[in-house]
């Protein structure tokens, strides 16, 4: 087993094959979720998954879950999955990376005949992308209960269409209830989709955490007043106050290690060149890895807001809307045996985009494994992984499953 490869040419010619199906000119993949290429792309992965012996359920929300039974079949089985949609101008790479090397892992078992202690699962997660049906990881989010199932399915596309009626019509509104898989851990091997490993030169990136995200909405009341017959000190202007937030946005990022800090999206009144502004409107965007730190930063906003108003004699609301709590990944110790194991450089990272093992997480142990991505580039048609950097995430994630299987079973006997 410890000499145990998967076949780097193969995997390699299964993303170039799947990557075919929503092809663009540029060497991208245009593949939205719930379409005729989705569809294409999902019966692929079945015919692939049920050619080396796999049982195929798919569940409500268009999650196909291909199950490889093993010695142990009432354990809790190892999961891993990722997801087939694409952007509208994305690569070959993201998610489908994590997908097919999940079927390299299952037909590198399949050849060799090899009987895993317990069950092994592959999956495909219903749009992730989060590009035509909003949000973005919804099929494992519906799964794992974060978002209700009617709510999903009744979500339309800029045209008014459905998604439940996209997966009906392509035929993967399945029957097999949410949350149901009988999972002890589950791995996704994902392209990093940043510049740290080519940075670091490191093969292999053991997430640790998923970055926590607090969103707000911030108004900045002021007063409207002639921009040529008002003195500065009588002025109430909206819009300064709102540059200084901005700008202490940044320095909060600045100031706390791994930090983040955008404001991406502004609303002026009256917008007009003569008028002091009497009213801004704007988002704010803290990310950080450390629970911890992101209060901080949240507090160091909200007093800063506060000082402004006084400042500036304006009122500054501030609407904290939205909190996406980091994710523990507790299976990454799995992910660190096999890398080790393998001999591939590593280093831990965290995980700055959202992935369906981020959803994952609340019902199992769960792991990511990251690969380097040509200049860190993704969401984009020039994304990039080299043969050799795949067919090592894939290799870890073969090893990482067959370790996290012997784990389970011994803690079952
Ligand atoms: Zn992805």
């Amino acid at each position: 087993m410890q000499d145990l490869r998967i076949n780097e040419k193969r995997l390699w010619d299964t993303l170039m094959e799947m990557g075919d199906i929503g092809g663009t000119e540029k060497g991208g993949c245009n593949r939205l979720a719930g379409t005729d290429l989705d569809k294409q792309s999902r019966d692929l992965f079945v015919s692939w998954c049920k050619a080396c012996g796999c049982n195929v359920e798919v569940d409500k929300i268009g999650n196909i879950f291909a199950r490889r039974p093993g010695k142990y079949n009432d354990l809790p089985a190892v999961g891993t999955g990722s997801h087939l949609d694409t952007q509208p101008t994305g690569g070959k790479f993201d998610g489908v990376f994590g997908v097919l090397s999940g079927v390299e892992v299952l037909r590198t078992l399949h050849d060799n005949n090899i009987e895993t202690p317990t069950a092994m699962e592959f999956s495909v997660w219903t749009n992730e992308e989060g590009s035509r049906f909003q949000p973005a990881m919804q099929g494992s989010g519906t799964y794992v209960g974060r978002f209700d199932l009617e709510t999903e399915l009744n979500k339309t596309d800029v045209n008014g269409i459905r998604l439940g009626d996209e997966l009906e019509r392509i035929g993967y509104l399945g029957e097999m209830e949410l949350g149901s898989r009988n999972m002890g851990a589950f791995f996704e091997a994902h392209i990093e989709q940043g510049p740290i490993l080519e940075d670091e030169k490191k093969a292999i990136g053991i997430v640790r955490l998923g970055q926590g995200i607090r969103w707000y909405n911030i108004e900045v009341i002021g007063r409207p007043s002639h921009s040529g017959t008002t003195p500065m000190h009588l002025r109430k202007d909206a819009m300064l106050a709102a540059a200084s937030i901005v700008t202490e946005m940044n320095a909060i990022a600045l100031r706390h290690e791994n930090g983040l800090g955008t404001v991406g999206f502004m609303q002026v009144w009256p917008n007009s060149r003569n008028t002091i502004p009497g009213n801004v409107k704007f988002s704010a965007d803290l990310r950080n890895p450390r629970p911890d730190i992101l209060l901080t930063m949240h507090e160091e906003l909200i007093a800063f807001c506060e000082k402004i108003a006084k400042e500036h004699d304006l009122d500054v609301n501030i609407d904290p809307f939205w909190y996406f709590a980091p994710v523990e990944f507790n299976a990454s110790d799995d992910v660190k045996a096999a890398t080790e194991k393998l001999g591939y450089s590593h280093m831990d990272i965290y995980a700055g985009a959202g992935h369906d093992a981020c959803y994952m997480a609340d019902l199992v142990p769960t792991g990511m494994i990251f690969t380097p991505c040509l200049n860190g580039i993704s969401h984009n048609e020039a994304e990039y992984s080299s043969p050799e950097e795949c067919a090592a995430g894939a290799n870890v994630l073969l090893h990482t499953m067959l370790e996290a299987s012997e784990r389970i079973a011994k803690e079952h006997q």
